[in-house]
């Protein structure tokens, strides 16, 4: 089995054929996704979804994140903290709910590059934070050409939790050290496709240098098919040309990353 820990199902890309790709999931052992949430005007959708996609019918079983993403930081009004605040005190109130973490959230300097978005950005990724914190949920953050800020403020936001459940990189790019700072921080990394394309040797090393017990696998489709498919639209079957790039890196069974990193998953996301 494998859980595509990072997905965004919902967008028109699928629109043709969702159900069927949702078996195809399943077909090939992704039994779990978690879609992640860029605007609050998606969420009602995403709610439907999760009851839509429920574990039944050989379906991957829909989990969903609820936040707002760094780039979409001017949908972001005066009282969207707030509204936020209280969808998720009416989900989380469900027996059934399947909301099981806050995002996606964090920093993306590489797309907003002007002193005042990014600066609204921190703000949003705090309030995120805080609800995190609210609800006990974990997050998903997003990070790409912040990795100091980012690092900044998870390190004021976590450095004395003893929590290990305080969420994902996302889709990582950085370094080792940033890496190993945000496991000793309660977070988990995790791969996409980028780490099998061919010219990221510099990810594969540093995947290579992290404990299997900290990683996860994720698609992000529709963006960033792996290799294998590259160019083509990715979606969460394809999650296991992740997990073959981690088996070679790692030198380990297919088997074992595919059982390491749902476990990991299940546990983080509790699902
Ligand atoms: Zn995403």
């Amino acid at each position: 089995m494998l859980v595509d820990t990072h997905a965004h199902i919902n967008f028109p890309d699928f629109k043709e054929d969702r159900e069927e790709m949702m078996a195809r999931a399943y077909n090939e052992g992704v039994k779990k996704i978690l879609h992640s949430c860029c605007r609050i005007k998606e969420i009602p959708e995403l709610l439907e979804l999760s009851k839509e996609f429920n574990g039944a019918n050989s379906l991957a079983n829909l989990f969903i994140a609820l936040g707002v993403h760094p780039i979409e930081v001017s949908s972001w009004e005066e009282r969207s903290g707030e509204e936020l605040n209280q969808i998720l005190a009416e989900e989380t109130n469900k027996s059934e709910h399947k909301v099981r973490a806050i995002g996606e959230t964090g920093l993306d300097y590489f797309h907003c590059t002007e002193k005042e978005e990014q600066i609204k950005q921190r703000e949003i990724f705090q309030e995120q934070i805080n609800l995190a914190k609210t609800y006990k949920l974990p997050l998903i953050i997003h990070t790409r050409d912040a990795w100091e800020d980012t690092l900044a403020i998870l390190t004021e936001n976590f450095k004395s939790s003893s929590n290990d459940r305080n969420g994902t990189i996302h889709c990582y790019t950085g370094d080792l050290e940033f890496a190993e700072a945000c496991i000793g921080l309660g977070f988990y990394i995790s791969w996409s496709g980028i780490v099998t394309f061919k010219k990221t040797e510099n990810l594969r090393e540093v995947a290579s240098k992290l404990p299997l017990e900290k990683t996860l696998v994720e698609t992000d489709c529709p963006y960033l098919a792996p290799q294998a498919k590259r160019g083509k639209r990715n979606e969460p079957s394809y999650v296991k040309y992740v997990a073959e790039c981690l088996s070679e890196v790692y030198g380990k069974d297919l088997e074992e990353i595919m059982q390491v990193t749902t476990k990991n998953a299940e546990y983080l996301f509790n699902m």
